[in-house]
């Protein structure tokens, strides 16, 4: 099976984000040179604004093609695959991914893309006035005992990190670059995994394997152990991998001789969904 995303496209996407988060904190870090407060600040959320609108845009172009792309693979996979468990009398009706589950899928990585543009820019805003009341010296006033220096060397070190920086909704803070891979893998895997099993169940197929992956630093509560166990996942009933972020399942089409050897009581059900969608 192909990897579902090629490692090109997830370092574009990566490296968008991560561009964008150092342009960001350029930004912040400007001094002011000429006019005033009122003017700097004005100056510094509008090219805050340009970095976040072209961010939004890029990233968009990026779930346009990359997403379409992962379903069309998926179904593919799924199609090549089948035709190699040759199995005549369960014939392969090739159906093609949906177009409005690509458009769905599409949708709501343009939404999670979102969700981290939004809190770029409130971490940008947030830190280029925070950088202003510095530059005002009402945060040295605030400050006894400790160089002024060095204080000041922190708070920017914080800065950096409050910009170039988004946090899970646990409250753990991960740099912008990490999560967005996250989410892409995750996305990714979801849109491969929907276009995969739509085709699996348009070709009459009912069941599909879990596949083994490694282990890695899987931890013991990981909920994908309790699926390579069952092994066998109905697509009409049983929630669809990812199962977790950064989750690396895909399911697998399983020819029906080997579902009537390993489990009989599965084939039936099989046979029965598979005459339904063929009649
Ligand atoms: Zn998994």
């Amino acid at each position: 099976m192909t990897p579902v995303l090629s490692p090109a496209s997830e370092a574009e996407i990566t490296a968008l984000f991560k561009n964008a988060a150092i342009d960001l904190y350029g930004i912040v870090q400007r001094a002011k040179t000429k006019g005033t407060f009122y003017m700097y600040r004005l100056e510094q959320l509008h090219a805050i604004q340009d970095v976040i609108a072209k961010l939004d845009g890029d990233s968009k172009e990026w779930a346009k093609e990359n997403i379409p792309a992962v379903m069309e693979a998926a179904s593919e996979d799924v199609k090549a695959e089948i035709a190699k468990q040759n199995e005549p009398d369960f014939s392969f009706r090739f159906s093609g991914v949906p177009v409005e589950a690509v458009k769905v899928l599409t949708h709501q990585t343009y939404l999670d893309f979102g969700n981290t543009i939004v809190l770029l820019k409130k971490n940008a805003e947030r830190a280029a006035l925070n950088k202003l009341m510095i530059q005002r010296k009402i945060i040295q006033a605030t400050i006894r005992g400790g160089s002024v220096a060095s204080t000041q060397a922190d708070i920017l070190q914080a800065m950096k990190n409050d910009v170039q920086s988004v946090m899970y909704r646990g409250g753990q803070k991960v740099p912008v670059e990490a999560y967005i891979n996250m989410l892409v893998r995750t996305q990714t895997m979801n849109a491969y995994n929907i276009a995969s099993s739509q085709q699996m169940l348009a070709a009459g197929r009912m069941f599909a394997i879990c596949p083994v992956v490694p282990a890695l630093h899987r931890p013991p509560d990981d909920p994908c152990w309790k699926w390579e166990k069952q092994r066998y996942i109905n697509l009409l009933k049983d929630p669809m991998p990812p199962w977790h972020p950064n989750c690396r399942h895909s399911l697998q089409p399983i020819s029906l001789a080997q579902l009537k050897a390993e489990r009989p009581d599965l084939y039936e059900l099989a046979i029965a969904y598979f005459n339904k969608v063929a009649g």
